[in-house]
C-alpha cells in the first residue's frame, strides 16, 4: 500500500544536508519518477496555475532575457542532478516560470504545491508534484529581476528560487538548521546572509551535497563505467603545489556523475573545475562542479587543485578511486590507470516501485495541501480519517482544504 509516508524526502543525517531538504514539500521518491524534469514557461494563462488555484497578482509571462537566464540555469539543473531537464509543454512540467507583483523587498517567490488521490482510508492512488516560480516584475529595476544576468541579483534571486523548485528550504528555516556561522551564501545559495565571496551565480558546497542527496541517481546508472586517470604536477614551490587531474571516459557509454576519491595528507585550499570534500581524516572527495556530470565516451572532466604544506612535506596523492572503485596502483604524478572492473554499476534493486500515476482510479477526492499545519481545516467528517501513524509533523495539515503552499523571500537589501 502507498500511503503518504513514501512521498517524504528522508533526511541523510548530515546536517549540512538536512538544513537545506524541505522535507515538508511531499513528492514521488524519486522525484521527478521518470528521470525527466521537465519546466515550462506560461503564458498570458496557464491551466496549471488554474489547476491549483494559483494566482498571485499582477501575473504576466516572462520577458526574453528572463527566459534566456531560466534556460541557462535550468541547463545547469541538468548537469548538477544528473537529471534530463527539458522545456516541455505546461501540462507535462514540474516546474513553471512566470513573473508576478511582488512588494517591495521580494524578489521571487516559489509555490510549491502537490496533490494526490486516495481511497479515504490512506492509500494514495495518484500524485502530482509542481513547482511555480514567479520573479518580481515590479519595481524590478531594483534588483534587476527584469535583466537576471550572472553577478546581479536578479540572476541570483532566479538560482535561489529554483533552489526551492527543485526542493531545498533555507538554512534558517524548519529543522534542522545551520549554524548563524555557517549560513551564508559562500556555502548555500538558500542563505539570506551574503559571505565573503560575493553575489553567487552557482550553488555552493552545501547545495550541491544536498542535491547530490534529493537526486543521486548513481545506482539508476546502466552503462559501465571504465575511466582512467591522469594526474600531472602543474606548477610547485617550497609550500605546496598544483595537481592537474583527467579523468577520462573509456568505456562505450556514459560516464556519469564521476567521483574521485584519494588520500592526501595536506589541505587542498583551491579547486578549478571541481568541489573538494575532506570526506575523513586525509581523505578527499572530488566531484565535478561546472562542467557537467555525464560524460561522454572519450571525454574527460579535468580539474586542477591546489594544496598547501607547512613543513615542506610534499605528499601527492594515493589510493585512487572512482565512483567507488578503486584503481590499484595509481599514485602521485605522471601516472595513468585504466579501471578494468566492467562490472556495471547497476542495482534497481533497492529503487521502490514505480508509483500508481497515471490512469490510477480516482477513488474519493481531490485535496491540494501545503504540508503546513498553519492552513489546515478539516475534512467534511463524513471522509475524515486519521493520517499514517508516521506523519507527526506534517500530518496534522496533510488532509486540508485548498491553499498553495505560498513562500515568500523577504530577501535582500546590498
Ligand atoms: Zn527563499
Amino acid at each position: 500500500m502507498v500511503t503518504l509516508a513514501d512521498y517524504r524526502t528522508p533526511l541523510s543525517g548530515d546536517a549540512s544536508v538536512d538544513s537545506l531538504v524541505n522535507a515538508t514539500w511531499l513528492r514521488p521518491q524519486p522525484w521527478p519518477a521518470d528521470d525527466t524534469l521537465g519546466y515550462s514557461f506560461m503564458g498570458a494563462s496557464d491551466t496549471q496555475r488554474a489547476l491549483y488555484d494559483n494566482g498571485p497578482s499582477g501575473y504576466a509571462a516572462m520577458n526574453a532575457t528572463q527566459v534566456s537566464a531560466t534556460r541557462e540555469l535550468m541547463d545547469y539543473v541538468g548537469r548538477v542532478t544528473g537529471l534530463k531537464v527539458e522545456e516541455v509543454a505546461s501540462s507535462s512540467a514540474e516546474i513553471h516560470f512566470g513573473t508576478a507583483g511582488l512588494s517591495d523587498t521580494v524578489l521571487g517567490v516559489t509555490y510549491m504545491p502537490y496533490r494526490y488521490w486516495h481511497d479515504g482510508k490512506g492509500s494514495i492512488s495518484a500524485f502530482e508534484t509542481d513547482a511555480f516560480v514567479y520573479l518580481d516584475n515590479t519595481d524590478a529595476w531594483r534588483f534587476k529581476t527584469d535583466a537576471p544576468a550572472a553577478g546581479n541579483w536578479g540572476y541570483f534571486a532566479l538560482l535561489h528560487e529554483i533552489g526551492h523548485a527543485i526542493g531545498l528550504k533555507h538554512p534558517f528555516d524548519g529543522s534542522p538548521t545551520l549554524p548563524a556561522s555557517l549560513d551564508t551564501m559562500d556555502n548555500t545559495v538558500m542563505s539570506y546572509t551574503m559571505g565573503s565571496e560575493g553575489i553567487q551565480t552557482r550553488f555552493q558546497d552545501y547545495d550541491l551535497k544536498t542535491i547530490d542527496h534529493l537526486f543521486d541517481r548513481d545506482d539508476a546508472v546502466a552503462a559501465p563505467q571504465v575511466a582512467s586517470v591522469t594526474t600531472s604536477i602543474s606548477s610547485s614551490w617550497g609550500t605546496g603545489y598544483v595537481l592537474q587531474v583527467a579523468v577520462t571516459n573509456t568505456s562505450g557509454g556514459d560516464l556519469v556523475r564521476p567521483k574521485l576519491e584519494f588520500d592526501l595528507p595536506l589541505d587542498i585550499t583551491k579547486v578549478w573545475n571541481g568541489v573538494a570534500t575532506e570526506t575523513a581524516e586525509g581523505r578527499w572527495l572530488l566531484q565535478d562542479d561546472t562542467l557537467g556530470h555525464v560524460f561522454k565516451p572519450g571525454h574527460a572532466w579535468r580539474f586542477s587543485f591546489k594544496v598547501s604544506t607547512t613543513d615542506g612535506e610534499r605528499p601527492q596523492p594515493a589510493d585512487f578511486a572512482v565512483n567507488g572503485q578503486d584503481l590499484d596502483g595509481i599514485d602521485g604524478s605522471g601516472t595513468a590507470m585504466v579501471l578494468a572492473d566492467q562490472t556495471p554499476l547497476l542495482d534497481l534493486s533497492g529503487l521502490p516501485a514505480d508509483l500508481p500515476r497515471a490512469g490510477a482510479p480516482v477513488e474519493w477526492a481531490e485535496v491540494i495541501v501545503d504540508g503546513t499545519p498553519d492552513h489546515v481545516e478539516q475534512p467534511d467528517p463524513a471522509h475524515a480519517y486519521a493520517a499514517p501513524e508516521d506523519l507527526d509533523a506534517a500530518g496534522a495539515g496533510l488532509f486540508g482544504i485548498p491553499q498553495p503552499h505560498q513562500h515568500h523571500d523577504d530577501l535582500l537589501v546590498a
